[in-house]
């Protein structure tokens, strides 16, 4: 059954990059998204410890502000030599102090880190991007969606498509970084296609399976 169809849904993000993801990845289905942005909804501190936490505040706040049901993602990077990090503070490894974001500074940072740790090896390099989204209700019932990508970081960063930490994130079995990738390859998912490869299009996936009655 598709509940969703034919509705009003509020994306619950302010991320440029991943506002554009979604957009692309809704747009075969019909859902009329608008995003937290366009209803001038401010962005609500992600205190969570965990992805899930952070997809429920986020989501959730714009629900409540617009009555409708809300879609949020929250998504980082977990390194393995790094004990998982920067996961939950992926992006706050790129917020300045002046509040700006700043990903070379925050992509210098884990390499230094990796370094550090010894981790020159590709085989010592692996991680993966973790997305997941929240489909929370105005009377805050919540419903959750994981993707997940692997793959390994690379120095120096490699292309200038994507955002975020795409240009030093390799996915298992390409040669190619996510910055190096025409946006459809890297998150681009169609009903019927078997696998997505990003971690928000995999996520997504599951998703469009559950609510919009798609295989
Ligand atoms: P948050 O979900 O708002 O906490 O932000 C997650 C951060 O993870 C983003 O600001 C990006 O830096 C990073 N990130 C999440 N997904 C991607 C992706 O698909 N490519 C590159 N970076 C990503």
């Amino acid at each position: 059954m598709n509940t969703l169809e034919k509705q009003k849904i509020v994306v619950a993000s302010h991320n440029a990059g991943k506002l554009r993801e979604f957009a692309d990845l809704m747009a075969p289905f019909g859902i009329e998204a608008k995003s937290a942005k366009d209803y001038g909804l401010p962005e609500p501190e992600e205190t969570g410890t965990t992805f899930e936490e952070n997809a429920y505040i986020k989501a959730h706040a714009a629900a409540l502000a617009t009555g409708l049901p809300a879609l949020s993602d929250d998504s980082g990077l977990c390194v393995d030599a790094l004990d998982g990090a920067p996961g939950v503070y992926t992006a706050d490894w790129a917020t300045q102090a002046d509040g700006s974001r700043d990903f070379m500074l925050a992509m210098e940072k884990t390499e230094k880190l990796l370094r550090e740790r010894g981790a020159t090896d590709p085989s010592q390099r692996t991680g993966r991007f973790v997305a997941v989204i929240c489909l929370c209700q105005p009377d805050g019932s919540a419903e959750y969606f994981r993707g997940e990508a692997k793959g390994r970081l690379v120095w120096p960063p490699r292309g200038d498509k994507g955002f975020g930490y795409d240009p030093v994130f390799q996915p298992e079995g390409f040669d190619v970084t996510f910055g190096e990738m025409p946006a459809e390859e890297k998150h681009g998912w169609k009903p019927g296609q078997e696998e997505a490869l990003s971690h928000r299009a995999r996520a997504f996936q599951k998703f469009a399976r559950a609510k919009l009655g798609v295989s």
